[in-house]
């Protein structure tokens, strides 16, 4: 039996963890699938428990399990803590070793007017970032004094190797299609990525076709021309920002799933957006970015592409019909969402 590790973590994280875990309900009813799962403290929750925003058991069950599901960690009231509850999903993420964070873009049917840009621009959108998450400025060595400080961005050539070797064999599978984005024009680790990137590109995938992005041009053309894009490659804080950005185009950063990969099977699997702090504990938030990080898990974390397919179709359907959260100009809350969509698996 698959073993998946859930982390409520804080916010809006325990509310859209709820509404994934009553998928995953509805999958082992539907398909016959068991599913061992265990819950664990993350972030605020468990600085508040512990002390730590990553306690050891927590550490020792996410590196055990098959799968790990993540709502989302941090919020004003950990602020001034010691240590951050963030710290505890950055030191999760290093310690899984999912370099990989991988963010597809689609744009459901009907949701068209919900984004900010005009229907002629978001039609077609289908896109998908691949962000490296392990290395650069969120992980270099840090400077906090009272009137300076310091954020270093390491990149060493085999860590941007192996993110580039994931979007091309992605692209493979789409439109053939990579943007590279960097910042080589003032940056030494923008240079060094654009080499990187151009040699893994002449040596294994000359099939596809690469274009190098200044990653302020790339926020513009994002807004501009999102229907342009195939597979964006890009660092980490670049693909932070820019995933964000990508987000709001399908109508709300609530819709948006993720998945992080490393070498080894399974993985760890996250809504994009944060823990909503404004909206928090007020049935208010949009529970689909975690129902589809859900399915996300099931088909590229355990290899079960069936019920990853039935859910993601649910939640086209439940959309199709008309169901709205706030976020999406509606009046639906997190729990009347997810019941609307559990009725269509
Ligand atoms: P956020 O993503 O939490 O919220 C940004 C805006 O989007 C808010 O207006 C919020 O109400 C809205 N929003 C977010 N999720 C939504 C949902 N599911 N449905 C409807 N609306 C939604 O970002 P923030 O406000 O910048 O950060 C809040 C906290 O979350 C901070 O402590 C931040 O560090 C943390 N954070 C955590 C993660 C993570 O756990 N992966 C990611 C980003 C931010």
């Amino acid at each position: 039996m698959k073993s998946i590790a859930f982390l409520p973590g804080d916010g809006v994280g325990p509310e859209v963890s709820a509404s994934a875990m009553a998928v995953l309900r509805k999958v082992t009813e539907r398909f016959g699938i068991e599913f061992a799962v265990s819950s664990h403290p993350i972030g605020g929750a468990a600085i508040d428990a512990t002390g730590e925003p990553l306690p050891a058991a927590t550490l020792e069950a996410c590196l055990a399990a098959d799968a790990v599901f993540l709502g989302a960690v941090g919020g004003p009231r950990w602020d001034g803590a010691f240590q951050r509850p963030e710290h505890g999903l950055l030191a999760l993420r290093k310690a899984m070793g999912v370099y990989a964070n991988i963010r597809p873009l689609r744009i459901f049917p009907g949701l068209m007017m919900a984004s900010p840009l005009r229907p002629e621009l978001v039609a077609g959108v289908d896109l998908v970032i691949f962000r490296e998450l392990t290395g650069g400025i969120y992980f270099g060595a840090k400077q906090e004094e009272s009137g300076f400080a310091r954020d270093e961005c390491p990149y060493h050539a085999d860590e941007i190797a192996r993110i580039a070797h994931r979007a091309f064999a992605g692209a493979r599978g789409r439109r053939g299609r990579v943007a590279s984005v960097d910042k080589a024009n003032v940056m030494a680790t923008g240079r060094l990525w654009r080499r990187v990137v151009s040699a893994i590109h002449a040596a294994h995938y000359p099939d596809i076709l690469l274009e190098h992005i200044l990653v302020d041009a790339m926020a513009m053309h994002l807004v501009r021309r999102p229907a342009d894009f195939d597979v964006i490659l890009t660092e980490n804080m670049f693909g932070d920002i820019l995933s964000d950005e990508a987000s709001a185009i399908a109508g709300s950063i609530g819709l948006a799933p993720s998945a992080s990969l490393g070498d080894r099977a399974g993985g760890l699997f996250e809504p994009v957006h944060g823990s909503a702090p404004d909206i928090a504990g007020q049935d208010k938030a949009n529970p689909i970015g975690a129902i589809l990080s859900l399915a996300m898990l099931l088909e590229d974390g355990l290899g079960l592409p069936e019920p990853a397919a039935r859910i993601v179709d649910a939640v086209s359907q439940t959309l199709a019909d008309g169901a709205r959260t706030v976020d999406l100009g509606g009046n639906w809350g997190c729990r009347r969402m997810s019941e609307a969509i559990l009725a269509r698996i």
